[in-house]
Protein backbone atom coordinates (compact mmCIF):
# COMPACT_ATOMS: atom_id res chain seq x y z
CA UNK A 1 0.00 0.00 0.00
CA UNK A 2 2.77 2.23 0.85
CA UNK A 3 4.87 1.69 -1.85
CA UNK A 4 1.80 2.10 -4.42
CA UNK A 5 1.21 5.31 -2.55
CA UNK A 6 4.40 6.66 -3.08
CA UNK A 7 4.27 5.14 -6.60
CA UNK A 8 1.15 7.54 -7.16
CA UNK A 9 2.72 10.73 -5.78
CA UNK A 10 6.08 9.97 -7.60
CA UNK A 11 4.06 9.65 -10.99
CA UNK A 12 2.36 12.73 -10.46
CA UNK A 13 5.31 14.81 -8.98
CA UNK A 14 6.51 13.09 -12.67
CA UNK A 15 4.08 14.35 -14.67
CA UNK A 16 3.95 17.65 -13.44
CA UNK A 17 7.54 18.00 -13.50
CA UNK A 18 7.62 17.03 -17.08
CA UNK A 19 5.07 19.79 -18.12
CA UNK A 20 7.01 22.25 -16.43
CA UNK A 21 10.44 20.99 -17.94
CA UNK A 22 8.93 20.34 -21.08
CA UNK A 23 11.42 22.87 -23.29
CA UNK A 24 14.65 21.81 -20.65
CA UNK A 25 14.18 18.35 -21.31
CA UNK A 26 13.45 18.70 -25.34
CA UNK A 27 17.07 20.69 -25.41
CA UNK A 28 18.47 17.78 -23.38
CA UNK A 29 17.18 15.15 -24.90
CA UNK A 30 18.11 16.48 -28.54
CA UNK A 31 21.48 17.60 -27.52
CA UNK A 32 23.01 15.08 -25.15
CA UNK A 33 24.32 17.29 -22.48
CA UNK A 34 25.53 15.87 -19.96
CA UNK A 35 28.76 15.83 -20.47
CA UNK A 36 29.11 18.99 -19.43
CA UNK A 37 26.70 22.06 -17.42
CA UNK A 38 27.55 25.06 -19.28
CA UNK A 39 26.34 23.50 -22.41
CA UNK A 40 22.75 23.81 -20.67
CA UNK A 41 23.05 27.08 -19.76
CA UNK A 42 24.33 27.84 -23.48
CA UNK A 43 21.31 26.52 -24.78
CA UNK A 44 18.80 28.55 -22.43
CA UNK A 45 20.55 31.40 -23.26
CA UNK A 46 19.14 31.52 -26.35
CA UNK A 47 16.51 34.26 -27.68
CA UNK A 48 13.09 33.44 -26.09
CA UNK A 49 12.16 36.43 -27.59
CA UNK A 50 11.96 37.36 -31.13
CA UNK A 51 14.00 39.52 -33.48
CA UNK A 52 12.94 42.79 -35.43
CA UNK A 53 13.43 44.10 -38.32
CA UNK A 54 15.41 47.40 -38.27
CA UNK A 55 13.90 50.04 -38.04
CA UNK A 56 10.60 48.86 -36.66
CA UNK A 57 10.68 46.51 -33.99
CA UNK A 58 7.77 44.71 -32.99
CA UNK A 59 4.80 46.18 -30.87
CA UNK A 60 5.95 45.03 -27.20
CA UNK A 61 9.70 43.65 -28.13
CA UNK A 62 11.81 43.98 -25.05
CA UNK A 63 14.43 46.60 -26.75
CA UNK A 64 16.23 47.46 -23.38
CA UNK A 65 17.22 43.81 -22.94
CA UNK A 66 19.28 43.74 -26.61
CA UNK A 67 19.92 47.67 -27.74
CA UNK A 68 23.20 47.01 -26.45
CA UNK A 69 23.47 43.33 -27.66
CA UNK A 70 25.09 44.66 -30.70
CA UNK A 71 27.80 42.57 -33.63
CA UNK A 72 30.02 42.60 -34.30
CA UNK A 73 32.59 41.62 -31.37
CA UNK A 74 35.93 41.49 -30.34
CA UNK A 75 36.07 36.93 -28.73
CA UNK A 76 38.78 37.16 -26.16
CA UNK A 77 39.55 33.48 -25.89
CA UNK A 78 40.38 33.65 -22.28
CA UNK A 79 37.06 34.86 -21.26
CA UNK A 80 34.65 32.23 -23.35
CA UNK A 81 32.54 29.85 -21.08
CA UNK A 82 33.74 26.35 -22.68
CA UNK A 83 30.40 24.04 -23.48
CA UNK A 84 30.50 20.39 -24.49
CA UNK A 85 28.30 18.93 -27.16
CA UNK A 86 24.81 20.39 -27.69
CA UNK A 87 25.75 23.15 -30.36
CA UNK A 88 24.34 23.40 -34.18
CA UNK A 89 23.49 20.59 -36.53
CA UNK A 90 23.90 22.00 -40.26
CA UNK A 91 22.08 20.73 -42.95
CA UNK A 92 23.01 22.71 -46.11
CA UNK A 93 23.20 21.31 -49.72
CA UNK A 94 23.37 22.39 -53.31
CA UNK A 95 21.68 25.64 -54.19
CA UNK A 96 21.17 27.39 -57.57
CA UNK A 97 23.00 30.67 -58.30
CA UNK A 98 19.66 32.03 -59.90
CA UNK A 99 20.19 35.25 -57.44
CA UNK A 100 23.22 36.33 -57.10
CA UNK A 101 23.61 40.23 -56.94
CA UNK A 102 25.43 43.08 -54.90
CA UNK A 103 22.86 44.96 -52.60
CA UNK A 104 23.39 48.33 -52.53
CA UNK A 105 21.87 49.04 -49.60
CA UNK A 106 23.92 46.72 -46.71
CA UNK A 107 27.03 46.91 -49.91
CA UNK A 108 27.30 43.20 -49.91
CA UNK A 109 27.48 40.60 -52.62
CA UNK A 110 24.57 38.72 -52.14
CA UNK A 111 23.12 34.82 -52.59
CA UNK A 112 19.81 34.99 -52.19
CA UNK A 113 17.87 30.73 -51.71
CA UNK A 114 14.81 30.11 -53.40
CA UNK A 115 11.61 30.19 -50.98
CA UNK A 116 11.67 26.12 -51.52
CA UNK A 117 15.97 25.72 -51.21
CA UNK A 118 15.26 27.68 -48.00
CA UNK A 119 13.20 24.96 -46.62
CA UNK A 120 15.55 22.33 -47.55
CA UNK A 121 19.02 23.87 -46.26
CA UNK A 122 18.66 24.89 -42.06
CA UNK A 123 20.68 24.73 -38.87
CA UNK A 124 19.16 22.62 -36.23
CA UNK A 125 19.80 24.42 -32.40
CA UNK A 126 18.03 23.76 -29.42
CA UNK A 127 14.15 23.60 -30.43
CA UNK A 128 14.10 25.54 -33.85
CA UNK A 129 15.02 24.80 -37.29
CA UNK A 130 16.72 28.17 -38.68
CA UNK A 131 16.00 28.30 -42.32
CA UNK A 132 18.53 29.39 -44.58
CA UNK A 133 18.01 32.45 -46.85
CA UNK A 134 20.91 34.27 -47.85
CA UNK A 135 24.87 34.16 -47.81
CA UNK A 136 26.93 37.19 -48.24
CA UNK A 137 30.57 38.49 -47.70
CA UNK A 138 32.36 40.96 -45.74
CA UNK A 139 35.84 41.99 -46.65
CA UNK A 140 37.72 42.20 -44.30
CA UNK A 141 36.50 40.21 -41.37
CA UNK A 142 33.62 41.84 -39.30
CA UNK A 143 34.82 39.51 -35.75
CA UNK A 144 38.28 40.04 -34.24
CA UNK A 145 39.57 37.20 -32.24
CA UNK A 146 41.82 38.11 -29.60
CA UNK A 147 41.73 41.69 -31.81
CA UNK A 148 43.23 39.78 -34.59
CA UNK A 149 41.11 40.45 -37.69
CA UNK A 150 40.91 38.14 -40.94
CA UNK A 151 40.78 38.61 -44.69
CA UNK A 152 37.09 38.03 -45.16
CA UNK A 153 33.65 36.78 -43.40
CA UNK A 154 31.10 35.17 -44.72
CA UNK A 155 27.68 35.38 -42.80
CA UNK A 156 24.95 32.93 -43.61
CA UNK A 157 21.21 34.28 -42.56
CA UNK A 158 19.01 31.83 -40.98
CA UNK A 159 15.90 32.60 -39.49
CA UNK A 160 12.20 30.76 -38.13
CA UNK A 161 9.12 31.87 -37.56
CA UNK A 162 7.48 30.39 -34.41
CA UNK A 163 3.40 29.93 -34.54
CA UNK A 164 2.75 33.54 -33.80
CA UNK A 165 5.14 34.52 -36.68
CA UNK A 166 7.40 36.24 -34.72
CA UNK A 167 10.85 36.13 -36.24
CA UNK A 168 14.54 34.42 -34.91
CA UNK A 169 17.51 34.48 -36.09
CA UNK A 170 20.98 32.54 -36.41
CA UNK A 171 23.69 34.11 -38.17
CA UNK A 172 26.07 31.43 -39.25
CA UNK A 173 30.00 32.88 -39.93
CA UNK A 174 33.07 31.93 -41.46
CA UNK A 175 36.71 33.71 -41.08
CA UNK A 176 38.51 33.44 -44.56
CA UNK A 177 42.09 33.79 -44.21
CA UNK A 178 44.80 33.40 -47.22
CA UNK A 179 46.51 29.89 -48.36
CA UNK A 180 48.52 29.37 -51.57
CA UNK A 181 46.10 27.20 -52.97
CA UNK A 182 42.94 28.92 -52.96
CA UNK A 183 38.91 27.53 -53.74
CA UNK A 184 37.46 27.12 -57.37
CA UNK A 185 33.81 27.57 -55.52
CA UNK A 186 34.76 31.36 -54.41
CA UNK A 187 36.88 32.52 -57.62
CA UNK A 188 33.60 30.93 -59.75
CA UNK A 189 31.50 33.33 -57.43
CA UNK A 190 32.99 36.23 -57.46
CA UNK A 191 34.54 36.27 -61.14
CA UNK A 192 30.68 36.20 -62.28
CA UNK A 193 29.18 37.93 -59.64
CA UNK A 194 27.51 41.38 -60.93
CA UNK A 195 30.14 44.17 -60.60
CA UNK A 196 28.65 47.17 -58.16
CA UNK A 197 26.73 49.18 -61.09
CA UNK A 198 25.67 45.96 -62.32
CA UNK A 199 21.94 45.33 -60.82
CA UNK A 200 22.03 41.92 -62.68
CA UNK A 201 20.19 38.89 -60.64
CA UNK A 202 20.84 36.07 -62.93
CA UNK A 203 24.22 36.21 -64.38
CA UNK A 204 24.49 32.73 -63.27
CA UNK A 205 21.77 31.24 -65.18
CA UNK A 206 21.03 28.06 -63.26
CA UNK A 207 24.51 26.49 -62.06
CA UNK A 208 24.48 25.20 -58.69
CA UNK A 209 26.43 25.58 -55.62
CA UNK A 210 27.06 23.26 -53.21
CA UNK A 211 27.40 25.25 -49.95
CA UNK A 212 29.67 22.90 -48.23
CA UNK A 213 32.58 23.88 -50.76
CA UNK A 214 31.98 27.40 -49.16
CA UNK A 215 32.65 26.18 -45.33
CA UNK A 216 35.34 24.35 -43.51
CA UNK A 217 35.51 20.58 -43.85
CA UNK A 218 35.51 20.84 -39.68
CA UNK A 219 32.69 22.91 -37.99
CA UNK A 220 32.48 20.94 -34.74
CA UNK A 221 34.57 23.58 -33.29
CA UNK A 222 33.23 27.18 -33.10
CA UNK A 223 31.99 30.35 -30.99
CA UNK A 224 28.53 31.24 -30.10
CA UNK A 225 26.58 34.82 -28.45
CA UNK A 226 23.88 36.70 -28.71
CA UNK A 227 24.28 39.97 -31.27
CA UNK A 228 22.36 41.74 -33.76
CA UNK A 229 22.59 41.63 -37.64
CA UNK A 230 25.71 44.29 -38.39
CA UNK A 231 23.86 45.48 -42.02
CA UNK A 232 22.89 48.00 -42.61
CA UNK A 233 24.27 50.23 -40.05
CA UNK A 234 27.89 50.72 -40.67
CA UNK A 235 28.17 53.81 -38.89
CA UNK A 236 31.94 54.50 -36.94
CA UNK A 237 29.87 55.82 -34.00
CA UNK A 238 26.85 55.05 -34.58
CA UNK A 239 24.19 54.12 -31.27
CA UNK A 240 21.68 53.19 -34.13
CA UNK A 241 21.18 49.25 -33.39
CA UNK A 242 20.70 46.59 -36.03
CA UNK A 243 18.01 44.00 -35.59
CA UNK A 244 18.63 41.46 -33.02
CA UNK A 245 18.86 39.66 -30.96
CA UNK A 246 20.68 37.32 -32.83
CA UNK A 247 22.18 34.03 -32.29
CA UNK A 248 25.88 33.55 -33.79
CA UNK A 249 27.37 30.68 -34.59
CA UNK A 250 30.98 31.66 -35.21
CA UNK A 251 32.95 29.03 -36.89
CA UNK A 252 36.58 28.72 -35.33
CA UNK A 253 37.69 26.66 -38.19
CA UNK A 254 38.67 29.09 -40.82
CA UNK A 255 38.31 28.69 -44.97
CA UNK A 256 40.72 29.75 -47.01
CA UNK A 257 40.93 31.17 -50.03
CA UNK A 258 43.68 32.79 -52.50
CA UNK A 259 44.86 36.27 -53.05
CA UNK A 260 44.05 35.61 -56.72
CA UNK A 261 40.48 34.69 -55.42
CA UNK A 262 40.76 37.81 -52.94
CA UNK A 263 41.62 40.02 -55.57
CA UNK A 264 38.98 38.72 -57.63
CA UNK A 265 36.65 40.18 -55.07
CA UNK A 266 38.36 43.00 -54.71
CA UNK A 267 38.39 44.20 -57.93
CA UNK A 268 34.52 44.27 -58.26
CA UNK A 269 34.02 45.61 -54.74
CA UNK A 270 35.89 48.30 -53.62
CA UNK A 271 33.89 49.71 -50.11
CA UNK A 272 34.10 49.21 -47.15
CA UNK A 273 31.50 47.17 -45.93
CA UNK A 274 32.40 46.07 -42.78
CA UNK A 275 31.31 47.64 -39.15
CA UNK A 276 33.18 48.57 -36.57
CA UNK A 277 33.52 46.62 -33.35
CA UNK A 278 30.98 46.70 -30.73
CA UNK A 279 31.27 46.33 -26.94
CA UNK A 280 30.62 42.82 -25.30
CA UNK A 281 29.15 44.51 -22.10
CA UNK A 282 27.49 41.66 -20.39
CA UNK A 283 27.09 38.87 -22.83
CA UNK A 284 28.67 35.73 -22.54
CA UNK A 285 30.29 33.87 -25.46
CA UNK A 286 30.59 30.45 -25.51
CA UNK A 287 33.47 28.59 -27.16
CA UNK A 288 33.00 24.48 -28.11
CA UNK A 289 36.30 23.02 -28.93
ZN1 LIG B 1 27.12 40.09 -42.65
Amino acid sequence: MKKSLMGIILSIAFLVSCQKNDVNNSLSNQNALSDNPNSLEFLRSLPSYPSFLYPAPFAGTPIREYLNDQSPINIVTCNTVKIGSGGPSVHYGTITLSDVYYDVIEKVLKIKLTPLESTQNYISLGNRNYYLEEFHFHYKSEHSINNKFDSMELHFVNKTNDAAGLQYGLAYGVMISLNSIGNDSYQRLFFGAPAIDNQSHNLFGNETLDLATLLPSDQSKYYSYLGSLTTPNYAEHSDIPNAGPITWILLKNKQKISRTNLDTYRNKYTENNVRTIRPLLCRRVYEKN
